[in-house]
């Protein structure tokens, strides 16, 4: 038995049989440095894929703050504490007005069950719009308003309407826009006939679990106008786009053009400490507050607000957003030309170091290509190179490296990808 076969046995014995791996042959990583990451054989992988590491892995800045505040003092947020304010405030200047309060949970599954329970509570309207195929959590609410439970009928106050898709699917032609619009309108009547008007929509603003499909300029405010009409609020899923990964906007509700209700985030917010938040107006805080209060034992923690901290003072210095829509421009021009040559690549998508490239087995049908992109997928890790697939078919190559991530890291991965896919 090698020692990946016998510590995969090991961990089915202990954790069970929910949790999942990537790759056929699973890795065994036991290091982290910037873009690189390495197995326990020393050998080196581009790191394409973990976007938690947000200013690379293991930031020195990052390791260094929470060590020296983990050293100092570590408690919750029932006591007064600088540090943690210090990083609100730093938090909050990054919002435009009307998005003045933040409160911290751990993860983003936390801080969409919180924002939802703010929805629920301030506007007292307990239905919620959600967007199929999406991924918003691992809490029982969440798990309702992601895919996670194929076939587990969902709780009548939930309504889904289409994921927004001008590649694929019903979302096509000249009035999409207004259609789509037209379907929140008619999820919002669905749940008021149910007994439960409608008090959120919630939506990733990149569509991440969708495969990333671009939604046209001028199709979310329409869509917000809408939510707002029926009396509900507006929830910006950040955790992906969120902190510049796009380039050239630090949220990817700017992309948009609306300033949301309520925006969530987590993932990159502390280089992988556990740290998230919910960001929102002194309006619906203080409906919520009227009705409930707030406590959570570890989020807004003095450690977890110090490694945050960290991350927003490297991500300007390093002038990492920046990085973000350079990198991501050359990235892009890169796979354009990659698609010039292989027929399987259909459609690229996202931007700055966010990107997908949509397989198709035709490029006229747009059929997706699923197992062609497992291939590939488990062929670049094969190389050394380690990126991920999503969309509903699976089919959607995620290119989503930490901020650090160069030129010269593009052009090894394009390398890498041009051989997988003539493969
Ligand atoms: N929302 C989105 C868009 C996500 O991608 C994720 C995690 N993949 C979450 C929420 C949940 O975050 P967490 O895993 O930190 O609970």
């Amino acid at each position: 038995m090698t020692r990946e076969e016998s510590l995969l046995a090991r961990r089915q014995r202990l954790m069970g049989g929910a949790y999942r791996l990537f790759y056929g042959r699973p890795l065994h990583i036991v290091r982290g440095e910037g873009v690189w990451l390495f197995d326990a054989a020393g050998r080196r992988y581009l790191d394409a894929y973990n976007n938690v590491p947000h200013v690379g892995h293991c930031h020195p800045r990052v390791v260094e703050a929470i060590c020296t505040q983990a050293a100092a003092l570590n408690t919750h947020t029932r006591y007064l504490h600088e540090g943690v304010l210090d990083y609100a405030e730093m938090l909050l200047s990054r919002f435009p007005p009307g998005l003045e309060i933040a409160m911290f949970t751990c993860t983003g599954s936390e801080a969409n069950e919180l924002a939802l329970r703010i929805a629920r509570l301030a506007t007292d309207r307990p239905g919620i719009i959600a967007v199929e195929n999406g991924y918003h959590g691992n809490t029982w609410l969440t798990a309702q308003i992601s895919d996670e439970e194929p076939g587990e009928p969902r709780e009548d106050r939930i309504a889904i309407v289409p994921c927004p898709d001008t590649f694929r699917g019903t979302c096509r032609g000249p009035d999409a826009g207004a259609r789509y619009a037209q379907a929140v309108a008619q999820a919002a009547d669905r749940l008021r006939e149910r007994g439960y008007p409608p008090g959120a929509f919630i939506m990733d603003t990149v569509l991440s679990s969708n495969g990333l499909p671009d939604i046209p300029a001028d199709w979310l405010p329409e869509v917000v106008a809408v939510v707002r009409a029926a009396g509900a609020v507006f929830i910006a899923d950040e955790v992906q786009p969120g902190f510049g990964r796009m380039g050239g906007h630090f949220w990817g509700f700017e992309r948009l053009g609306v300033v949301p209700d309520i925006v969530t985030m987590g993932k990159p917010m502390a280089n992988g400490h556990p740290a998230a938040a919910v960001v929102t107006s002194q309006d619906l805080v203080d409906g919520f507050g009227a009705r409930a209060s707030y406590f959570n034992t570890f989020g807004g923690n003095p450690v977890s607000c110090a490694a945050a901290r960290a991350v927003l003072e490297v991500l300007d210095e390093e002038r990492l957003p920046e990085n973000a829509r350079e990198v991501g421009q050359y990235l892009r021009a890169g796979l354009e030309a990659l698609a010039e040559r292989h027929a399987a690549i259909g459609d690229i998508r996202g931007s700055g170091l966010f990107q997908g490239v949509d397989l198709v087995s035709d490029r006229a049908t747009r059929a997706p290509a699923g197992k062609l992109a497992q291939a590939v997928h488990n062929g670049m890790r094969d190389r050394g190179v380690l990126i991920g697939t999503i969309g509903a078919h699976d089919n959607v190559l995620k290119i989503r490296p930490p901020m650090v991530f160069s030129r010269e890291h593009a052009d090894l991965l394009l390398a890498c990808l041009d051989e997988a896919l003539a493969n």
